[in-house]
């Protein structure tokens, strides 16, 4: 099944769930940015809220905004009964510290999944895994690559393949070349998450049948653009537009019901 026929169903087993329960779901949103890409993402996440019938609410604060009144926002959320989950959309001013505000999040409230003491695991790769095991890919004892290895991709998306028995390389900047190119050819799950466009091109060899997970969106005049070239020679690899960001987008509201329930 193609990404977009996956979120299609599973959006449709979502508003079939939330039409049968007696409160609506309620998301959160407080945005303090004027980030194109933020608007792009919170105007996704408001869209799919509607679609599945959650009640989504928007909270933009001013650029201005010090890190004790968000904080004092946050606390507010923490304590709203009405309020199920919520996010603070990133990027944050400059007076604000990222790492205070997601460890003020309430963990049982943390829909992004960021907090270190959340049940829930980051959307991102979240959302990769509930489609890869959709798609019947096997795991146990399969060498998989994660290149990039930030907190809300590359690291969590290197527990959980862990956590499914997979032998786990975590590439980065400093890998050489060669290393990358060694490493790639052996690997049957290669997820690239780093925000280079093209960056893993036909020049590197794999396994015809390994999966390629492409987390990278890379904007410019000519549209999005994924980290891996298209059209790899390969038995799976996810698109750019259309692949994983509408995985994340949905385990974003399916951590909402994980949290709701
Ligand atoms: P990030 O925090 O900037 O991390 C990028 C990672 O890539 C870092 O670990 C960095 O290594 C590594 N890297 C940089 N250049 C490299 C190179 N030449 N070779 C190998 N590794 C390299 O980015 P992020 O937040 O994880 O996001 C990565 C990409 O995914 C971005 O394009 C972002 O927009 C996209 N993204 C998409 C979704 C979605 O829903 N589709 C969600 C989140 C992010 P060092 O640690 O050594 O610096």
């Amino acid at each position: 099944m193609t990404i977009k026929e996956y979120v299609k169903a599973k959006k449709a087993e979502i508003r079939d769930l939330v039409l049968s329960m007696p409160r609506k779901p309620k998301l959160v949103i407080v945005q303090i940015n004027e980030d194109e890409a933020s608007y792009a993402y919170i105007r996704g996440k408001l869209k799919d809220a509607a679609d599945l019938g959650i009640e989504a609410e928007l909270i933009k604060l001013p650029l201005e905004t010090s890190q004790e009144e968000l904080l004092k926002k946050i606390d507010e959320l923490n304590h709203n009964d009405s309020v199920d989950g919520f996010i603070v959309q990133m990027p944050l001013p400059r007076q604000i510290n990222e790492e205070t505000v997601k460890l003020a999040i309430a963990p049982e409230k943390d829909v992004d999944g960021f907090h270190p003491m959340s049940t829930l695991n980051p959307c991102t790769p979240q959302g990769i895994m509930n489609y890869l095991k959709h798609e019947g890919v096997e795991f146990l004892g399969k060498n998989a690559v994660v290149i990039g290895r930030s907190n809300i991709v590359g690291k969590p998306m290197a527990k959980m393949l862990l956590k499914e028995s997979c032998n786990v390389t975590v590439l980065h900047s400093k890998t050489s070349k060669e290393d990358m190119t060694r490493y790639l050819k052996y690997a049957d799950i290669v997820v690239v998450a780093v925000g280079r466009k093209h960056l893993i091109t036909k020049e590197f060899e794999f396994k015809p049948s390994a999966i390629l997970v492409d987390v990278g969106i890379n904007r410019d005049e000519e549209g999005l653009h994924g980290d891996i070239e298209p059209g790899m020679p390969v038995a799976l690899q996810t698109p750019v537009p259309g692949g994983v960001g509408l995985l994340t987008r949905l385990a974003l509201m399916e951590n909402l019901l994980k949290i709701g329930r």
